[in-house]
């Protein structure tokens, strides 16, 4: 595998300040996770309480809301029934508050004073969230056309908001030149972010009894919840609690594939691709720079990619909605891949998540209904 380079804590923190590898490798953790089990379940329902397996080495420097253990619900699909992880439920409407709370906890035991983000979304909000908690500095870069709701959840808590005309790429651009001078809290470079979203994993795992699903569905955009939950279930099957590997299905938007047709060319690295528009705004990403590395994961849990239209993506949110679930548009693309991985399986437990909250996209939800 030459697209990562393997450091240890005290050499990320030594030799790279801002995470971004040289080569453009990128950088992943080499470290041990342990799984007291009889002392994790005495502790607080909380992501924390897999505290031995979380590369955080003082408590006093965690940076938490309590945030974590959501419930995994049962939800039917026509005649399939699949769990439902509720990642919605968090302090800040999606699941990046798993990478968030893990990332900024290290940015302040670094005794790190500013940060710089760039997202067209949540992990803006999660950034700002805990960079607040923390009273550390936040400045987030993001596309012009960015969400106003989300906007304003991220000025609210104190970030500083620079607006990037032209492409999402660009606004990653403008990002990582800012991080020469500040340190890049990045959910997609920062190895530190995986190692908070692989609780999903854990969380899932100690939900089932201490079992390995058969396989997950899960949104590709960035892979920051895949490539976490590839890392996670990796630690269960390392420390023997888990004895395989479940199948990762990642779901990608018709309109915006480059991982989906990479998949189907048997390629390494992720394909060319012109984004078009999606309602599934937040896995749009054309180029994810952890690409090759997702697409590694899926074929190693001898999982698949799926793609989703935007009329399937609606009629997912209809579905959901009409459920009393109440859940972000690039949520249903999840569930619409999800719907369509169930038709072709049979007797498997399958996990999947609602990853954002409805209410982050109140005006997209009140333009939909028109429809
Ligand atoms: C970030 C996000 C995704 C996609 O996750 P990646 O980590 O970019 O693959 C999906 N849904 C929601 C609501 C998100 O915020």
């Amino acid at each position: 595998m030459n697209f990562k380079e393997q450091v240890t804590h005290e050499q990320l923190d030594a030799a790279y300040a801002n995470y971004v590898g040289r080569n453009g490798y990128l950088l992943d953790l080499e470290f041990e996770a342990g799984f007291p089990i009889s002392a994790i379940e005495k502790r607080k329902p909380n992501l924390w309480r897999y505290r031995e397996a979380l590369p955080v080495l003082y408590d006093a420097d965690i940076v938490s809301f309590d945030e974590g253990f959501t419930p995994l619900l049962e939800v039917s699909f026509s005649n399939k029934k699949a769990l439902i992880k509720q990642e919605q439920l968090f302090a800040t409407g999606s699941y990046k508050d798993r990478g968030a709370t893990v990332m900024m906890s290290h940015v302040n035991h670094l005794k790190i004073k500013k940060v710089v983000q760039d997202s067209s979304g949540n992990a803006g909000c999660a950034v700002a969230a805990y960079a607040a908690r923390a009273g550390i500095a936040c400045d987030i870069y993001v596309p012009e056309d960015t969400a106003e709701a989300k906007l304003a959840q991220m000025e609210w808590n104190g970030a500083k908001i620079i607006k990037i005309k032209g492409s999402r790429e660009a606004t990653a651009a403008a990002a990582l030149k800012a991080a020469s001078l500040h340190y890049y809290a990045s959910h997609c470079y920062h190895p530190f972010f995986m190692h908070g979203t692989k609780t999903f994993a854990y969380e899932v795992c100690e939900q089932l009894g201490w079992k390995a699903p058969d396989a997950l569905v899960l949104p590709a955009g960035n892979g920051t919840l895949l490539l976490g939950c590839h890392i996670g279930f990796h630690d269960l099957l390392k420390a023997g609690i888990i004895h395989q590997m479940p199948k990762l299905v990642a779901v990608q938007s018709a309109n915006c594939a480059p991982l989906a047709k990479a998949f189907e060319l048997k390629q390494t690295q992720p394909a060319a691709v012109t984004s078009l528009h999606t309602l599934a705004e937040g896995i749009a990403i054309a180029a994810p720079v952890r690409g090759a590395q997702m697409l590694s994961a899926v074929n190693e849990s001898k999982g698949q990619f799926i793609t989703v239209t935007e009329d399937e993506i609606i009629d997912a949110l209809r579905e959901m909605l009409g459920q009393g679930f109440y859940i972000e548009p690039t949520s249903a693309a999840t569930i619409a891949g999800l719907k369509k991985y169930l038709l072709r399986s049979e007797n498997e437990t399958v996990v999947s998540l609602f990853s954002g909250h409805g209410l982050k996209s109140t005006e997209k939800l009140l333009k939909l209904r028109q429809l």
